[in-house]
């Protein structure tokens, strides 16, 4: 085979800018993105028709050349971050961005980001103002704490909060509670970076207010307490409350600071889970310094959130690593309209995504599962389609050891095996991420909104065409 009359017939750039479609893909994106398409497509041709021995293929991919360069040229101007549906029940996944934000925050957020803010313009008195100043007041209403700031996010709030107070110095913490949190972020490292000297007490199983009264010298700057959040240790144990080291810090007038991991404002135990420590209490029982993520159970964005005694948020205000950590316009106009909900529980329940999932109630789940089944048998997809039972989880790294029943659409798919449908939905418009357990693909409903079903189904649609228009292309 001559190759070279291949070659030839790839279309020269200057005829390929005639064309009406391409003339038609640089209005609506750009004349220099479509060159690059051009240039990447075309290269991309020619090593296809210098490996292939088939003479009908290589006519094939000269042929499609306009639609590779229209694919190439749509891709560079897609953004490659998109929403994906959380089918796995998991409802702080850390992969798939932990808590998502309700759309009317959204839109409020965008009013504000869109233009100009009072992002640090005080507009009462015409001058500077602060960027906390926009929640400070309602953090300290809602937990009882005399002051308040955020950080980027709560790894930030613990090292900022131990070079603010313990820099130089030993902070005494129980070697039970020596976190990593993921992704090899660990807690004594986080703590080392603040220049503060870790003082571990205690064993890992147990730890009494006397390894700690042991354990102060003249060196000593804090005592901390790390809430376990994404892990227990049970059996035979022991820790010492922040309210018994109360006495202990009082009397070394030491201040005691407590990462509490979770930003928990409303007792969970209503609703069926375990108890877990909230801010208010930690505050309430003395806690000089208290800090959580924003973006874990109290639903809100990425922030590092620090309440405690004003002296000590002051000396944080006042850290230059608090220029380094600090929120931007996005994470204080999202952390207002979160902890405005809590001034009512009922409102936190209805309008903060990830309350509402977790206390979505079971009879609704399932109904909802019962509807999800039915859209996606109508979809045409082939498989057998049913609801099951599952569990839900928080994740996040809280509440480890909780499970909450939910309901699941199942799908078995006829044609395909599960592992290929489960990367088939990776690759969809609008990606769907399953469970798959005992060789099906679970969609757990507690994670996924109502609205979501129809895109569920008709992507399922989306796909069957998909495979008998590869069957009858002959491709297989
Ligand atoms: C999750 C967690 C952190 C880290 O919070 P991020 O907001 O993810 O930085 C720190 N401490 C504890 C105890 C945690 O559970």
């Amino acid at each position: 085979m001559n190759k070279n009359v291949y070659y030839r017939k790839i279309p020269k750039v200057d005829i390929l800018l005639e064309d009406e479609r391409i003339r038609q893909m640089i209005e609506t994106y750009s004349k220099d993105t479509v060159m690059e398409s051009i240039h990447i497509e075309t290269d991309r041709l020619r090593t296809f028709i210098g490996a292939c021995e088939d003479e009908k293929e290589i006519e094939e991919r000269i042929g499609g050349l306009t639609d590779e360069i229209g694919r190439t040229v749509k891709a560079m101007h897609t953004p490659n971050m998109r929403p994906v549906i959380n089918g796995t029940g998991t409802i702080l996944h850390t992969n798939l961005g932990r808590a998502p934000i309700s759309p009317e925050h959204i839109k409020r957020i965008a009013e504000v980001a869109c233009g100009y803010s009072n992002l640090e313009y005080n507009l009462e008195a015409g001058r500077r103002g602060e960027r906390y100043s926009h929640f400070e007041k309602l953090l300290c209403k809602l937990t009882g704490a005399e002051a308040a700031m955020a950080v980027n996010n709560n790894a930030s709030s613990v090292m900022l909060i131990l070079s603010s107070l313990a820099k130089g110095g030993e902070v005494v913490v129980s070697r039970g509670e020596l976190v990593e949190i993921g992704g090899k972020f660990r807690i004594p490292d986080v703590m080392e970076q603040s220049g503060a000297v870790l003082v571990e007490v205690g064993t890992t199983n147990k730890t009494h207010y006397d390894d700690y009264k042991n354990a102060i010298t003249e060196e000593t700057k804090a005592l901390l307490k790390v809430h376990t959040s994404n892990y227990r240790i049970v059996g035979f144990t022991e820790s010492v409350e922040i309210d018994e080291l109360i006495t202990l810090a009082k009397e070394h007038d030491l201040p005691i600071i407590e990462d509490l991991g979770s930003g928990v404002l409303v007792d969970l135990a209503k609703y069926g889970l375990t108890h877990e420590p909230m801010v208010q209490e930690s505050i309430a029982k003395g806690a000089d310094v208290v800090c959580f993520s924003g973006d874990k159970l109290l639903g809100g964005p990425q922030a590092g959130i620090i309440v405690g005694k004003k002296k000590y948020i002051d000396q944080m205000k006042k850290n230059q690593l608090t220029r380094a950590l600090r929120i931007d316009k996005f994470t204080a106009a999202a952390l207002e309209l979160v902890l405005k909900e809590y001034l009512s529980e009922e409102t936190a329940i209805r309008n903060v995504p990830v309350l509402r999932m977790i206390t979505k109630p079971l009879e609704k789940i399932e109904k909802e599962a019962k509807s999800l089944v039915r859209m996606l048998r109508r979809s045409g997809f082939s498989g057998h389609f049913q609801v099951v039972p599952c569990e839900s989880q928080i994740g996040g790294g809280s509440l480890p050891l909780e499970r909450i029943p939910s309901f699941a659409a199942a799908v078995r798919p006829e044609k395909i095996s599960v592992p290929k449908l489960e990367e088939k939905m990776r690759h969809l418009e609008i990606p769907i991420i399953p469970r798959t357990a005992n060789d099906m693909i679970l969609l757990d409903v507690r994670t996924i909104d109502r609205q979501q079903f129809k895109v569920i189904a008709d992507q399922f649609r989306s796909m069957e065409d998909e495979e008998y228009n590869h069957r009858n292309s002959g491709a297989y």
